[in-house]
């Protein structure tokens, strides 16, 4: 199941003229921070952070060395070799004060007894700094794509970048049927580094092109769901505007004001999102907020002249391509960096995890991390659950049948048999070639057990007269071949 779903969506982004781009599974904590949005959950709840190690710094220095330790920590911090953090910082000067303390006192007092206060003190102060890079299990890809399109000098290659991934991503969320801790996505990103004088200004305008990409990487994505068979398949789009204050930041501030006065109404989470990202407050499933929210202001509403305009274009060109759509106004995504187009697809069989990809565009993400001006359109699709949803539909398929299982009898037919397994393998059917000698019936039975197809039954009298004998095993028929007759035969029955 996981080779086909991931060979079909190979084939699929192929034939759009997608490449493959390897990412590192944990990237700086603050690329996701800065790319994905510190507020979001996925960022301040949901990472798996760690402080790497420093490759410069022995790991637990003698009290006698501490002196050299903090000259060298100093010294580190200063040439950029460690993590430049306020914390790390402070405590190193906290650090320098009780080694002088404990140095003096070392010096000039005997018993060390009542130095283990000050020594513990030392040793905290220590352990707290921050002396290694600050790391994330990646949460999801895009800004990786977007942080590997810089390094690599990805706007000097011919434009668009058309990029796909697949792998493991990793969230801290609560599991249940279709939420994992560790979950797989195939994802897919189209860049374009804009030339300078069409970028001019702060914002990079919309342009008709922009609209025709959105459409055929969404039209990519519902084909790919289409060749799986994926069933119940619902695309979901909206646009929410670009940052500005005729756009979306107008709008917050007016569904912000719309809030505040319905505030009392609505729960915990709710409430909080007013203040920290209001936007969010349209995913809420809460049954007693969904008669409150269908009633507040939408974006659709209050999106500028060149939003609204780019939005009608994804729509006109997703008719043209004859994919269907749903407008849907509360489609806002979790992640910062999002604007104009955002969409979704649920499929059949999920229960209440059904979303199986989310995507949008994201002008101006390569920009924010450091690049030139770039146009981004991407998506991530959920593979555990388009795999769940398949199962579901009963299209799990066969685990790993066999074309033909050569049943040999008789040491004699032995270098027949494996001539005939390295045959019928070079021309691309599964072969099983059973170890040792099996009886008949046992054979037989075997080769039932593996699902194959066919069985090759090799006995003395078939290598003698090079007529092989072939049953198959769903209705019992034999018919007797040559090795090229079994071949041609074996052929047709494929296609
Ligand atoms: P997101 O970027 O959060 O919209 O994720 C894109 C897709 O990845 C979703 O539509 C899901 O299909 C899938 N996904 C996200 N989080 C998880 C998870 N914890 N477990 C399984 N699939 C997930």
């Amino acid at each position: 199941m996981w080779n086909r779903v991931e060979q079909t969506a190979r084939e699929v982004f192929g034939g759009f003229g997608f490449g493959e781009i390897r990412l590192p599974i944990f990237e700086p904590t603050e690329l996701f921070a800065r790319a994905v949005g510190g507020e979001t959950d996925i960022v301040s709840k949901e990472m798996y952070r760690f402080i790497d190690r420093s490759e410069k710094l022995e790991r637990n220095p003698k009290i006698r060395n501490l002196g050299r330790f903090i000259e060298k920590v100093k010294h580190l911090l200063k040439s950029g070799e460690i993590p430049e953090v306020d914390a790390t910082e402070v405590y190193l000067e906290h650090a320098e004060e009780s080694w002088k303390k404990v140095e003096t006192a070392l010096l000039e007092t005997a018993g060390p007894e009542h130095l283990l206060d000050d020594i513990d003190e030392l040793l905290a102060y220590i352990g707290a700094m921050q002396l290694g890079p600050d790391l994330a299990l990646r949460p999801e890809v895009t800004a990786s794509v977007c942080r590997a399109y810089i390094e690599h000098g990805m706007h000097a290659l011919a434009q668009p970048v058309k990029l796909y991934y697949m792998g493991p991503m990793f969230r801290r969320e609560r599991p249940q049927k279709g939420r994992y801790r560790q979950f797989y996505q195939i994802g897919a990103e189209v860049l374009e580094t804009v030339r300078k004088e069409v970028a001019s200004g702060e914002w990079l305008v919309a342009s008709a092109k922009d609209a025709a990409t959105d459409a055929e990487v969404i039209e990519m994505v519902m084909a790919y769901f289409a060749r799986l068979g994926l069933e119940g398949v619902q695309l979901d789009i909206n646009s929410i505007g670009h940052s500005a204050p005729a756009c979306r930041r107008g709008y917050v501030e007016k569904l912000k004001a719309a809030l505040e006065k319905v505030k009392d109404k609505l729960g915990a989470d709710s409430q909080r999102r007013i203040e920290t990202n209001p936007l969010r407050v349209l995913d809420s499933k809460l049954e007693s907020e969904q008669a409150i929210i269908e009633k507040l202001p939408r974006i659709g509403d209050h999106l500028c002249a060149d939003c609204a305009k780019h939005h009608a274009e994804v729509k006109r060109q997703l008719e043209l391509r004859g994919v269907a759509y749903q407008e849907n106004w509360r489609l806002v995504r979790g992640l910062d960096y999002y604007m104009r187009t955002t969409f979704e697809i649920t499929a059949r069989g999920l229960g209440s995890q059904n979303a199986v990809c989310g995507g949008g565009r994201y002008d101006g993400l390569v920009e924010l991390l450091g690049g030139p001006p770039t146009k981004g359109i991407g998506f991530a699709i959920g593979e555990d659950r388009v795999i769940l949803s398949l199962q579901e539909a009963g299209k799990g398929g066969a685990a790993q049948g066999r074309d033909v299982y050569i049943a040999w009898m008789g040491e004699k037919t032995l270098a027949t048999a494996i001539r005939a397994a390295r045959d019928l393998r070079q021309a691309g059917f599964r072969v099983e070639l059973p170890p040792v000698e099996q009886k008949f019936g046992k054979a037989l039975g075997q080769a039932d057990k593996l699902g194959a197809r066919y069985a090759l039954i090799l006995g003395e009298d078939e290598v003698a007269s090079g007529q092989w004998t072939v049953k198959t095993l769903a209705d019992g028929t034999q018919g007797k071949y040559s090795e090229a007759g079994l071949l041609e035969f074996l052929r047709k029955q494929k296609s």
